[in-house]
C-alpha cells in the first residue's frame, strides 16, 4: 500500500479529512514548513560488512508539523513532488546535509559520505552547477557527497539525464541507484550510466529468510554489482539472519534497523564520535 500511495493523491484521503482539506492547503502548508524551517534531516549509518564500520550516512528528510507532530517523508514528498515542490526542499535537503557533513569533518569526526536522495524533478540541466555551488559554498569536498537515484529518474528523459549525470560524476561525488530491482527500467542504462553502487531494495532484504526468489535476487544483485565493478549496498537489514546472508554472499555495505535508525544529527554525531574511539 505504500507503494502505491507514491503516484496516489487517494493516499492523503484521511489526512486531508481531518487537517488538510484540499490541496491548495497542503501546498501553503509545504510552503511554510520551508519558510519556517519545520524541515528536519535525519541521518542513517552505512555500515563496512567487513569489519562493521560505519562508512556512511543517508540524509533522510522528515517533516515536523506544529500541528502534526512528525511527518514521514512518504507522506508529502509525493505531494511536494507533484507541486513542484521538491525543487526548493531537494535543495535545503543538500545544503543542510553538505553542512552538516563539513561540520563533522572540523569537529575531527572519522569523515563518512553523506547520501542524499533525489527525485525525477530534480534531475534537471540545471543540478550540476547548482550542486557544485553548494559544495563550495559549504567547503565539502565532493568525494564526501553521495545521490542517490531511482531507476524511475533514468527513464524520465535519457539523453539529458545522462549529460547530468557525467556533468555531476565530474564534480567527483558518489552516485548510487536506489530500489534496485523495483523500477521498471531495463538493465542496459547500467553500461550508459556512471553509477558507482546499487541498493537492493528493501523489499527483497525483508524476505530473504522466507521466500527463495528473493534470496536468489540478492545474490544475483550482488553479483551483477561485482562484475559490473560497483558497489552493492541492501537497505532495510532488520535482524542477524539477514545480516549473516548478506555478508556471506559478499555484499559490501549495510543499512537497516539492526544497525541504526534515521536518528538526528545530535544523535549521529555521538554515534560518528564512538567510531572514533573503535
Ligand atoms: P528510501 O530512500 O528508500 O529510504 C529508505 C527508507 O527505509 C527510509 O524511510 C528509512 O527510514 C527506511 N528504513 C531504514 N532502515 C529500515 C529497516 O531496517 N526496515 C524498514 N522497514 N525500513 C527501514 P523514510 O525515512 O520514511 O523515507 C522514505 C522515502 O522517502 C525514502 O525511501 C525516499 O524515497 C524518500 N525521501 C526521504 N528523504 C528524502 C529527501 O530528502 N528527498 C527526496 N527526494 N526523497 C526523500
Ligand atoms: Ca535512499
Ligand atoms: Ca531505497
Ligand atoms: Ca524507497
Amino acid at each position: 500500500a505504500k507503494e502505491q500511495g507514491r503516484n496516489n493523491f487517494q493516499f492523503f484521503a484521511p489526512w486531508m479529512d481531518s487537517q488538510v482539506s484540499n490541496r491548495l492547503e497542503m501546498l501553503i502548508s509545504l510552503r511554510r514548513a520551508l519558510d519556517q524551517q519545520e524541515f528536519k534531516l535525519f541521518y542513517q549509518p552505512k555500515l563496512s560488512l567487513k569489519d562493521g564500520s560505519i562508512i556512511g550516512a543517508e540524509a533522510l528528510i522528515r517533516w515536523e508539523s506544529p500541528e502534526q507532530g512528525m511527518i514521514s517523508p512518504d507522506r508529502f514528498i509525493p505531494f511536494a513532488e507533484e507541486a513542484g515542490l521538491i525543487v526548493p526542499i531537494g535543495e535545503w535537503v543538500l545544503r543542510t546535509a553538505c553542512r552538516q557533513n563539513k561540520a563533522w569533518q572540523d569537529a575531527g569526526l572519522p569523515p563518512v559520505p553523506v547520501a542524499v536522495n533525489l527525485s525525477p524533478r530534480q534531475m534537471n540541466p540545471a543540478l550540476p552547477d547548482f550542486v557544485a555551488d553548494v559544495l563550495a559554498q559549504s567547503g565539502l569536498a565532493a568525494a564526501w557527497l553521495e545521490l542517490e537515484i531511482t531507476e524511475n529518474v533514468v527513464m524520465k528523459d535519457a539523453e539529458k539525464t545522462v549529460a547530468a549525470l557525467h556533468a555531476l560524476k565530474r564534480l567527483g561525488l558518489q552516485i548510487s541507484v536506489d530500489d534496485f530491482g523495483t523500477g521498471y527500467s531495463s538493465l542496459s542504462y547500467l553500461r550508459r550510466f556512471p553509477v558507482d553502487a546499487l541498493k537492493i531494495d528493501k523489499s527483497f532484504v525483508r524476505d530473504i529468510a522466507r521466500d527463495a526468489d528473493s534470496a536468489a535476487i540478492v545474490k544475483a544483485v550482488i553479483s551483477l554489482a561485482h562484475i559490473l565493478n560497483l558497489r552493492v549496498i541492501a537497505e532495510g537489514v532488520e535482524d542477524e539472519e539477514q545480516h549473516a546472508f548478506l555478508k556471506e554472499n559478499g555484499c559490501d555495505e549495510v543499512q537497516g534497523y539492526y544497525f541504526g535508525k534515521p536518528m538526528t544529527a545530535a544523535d549521529f554525531t555521538r554515534r560518528l564520535g564512538e567510531e572514533a574511539g573503535r
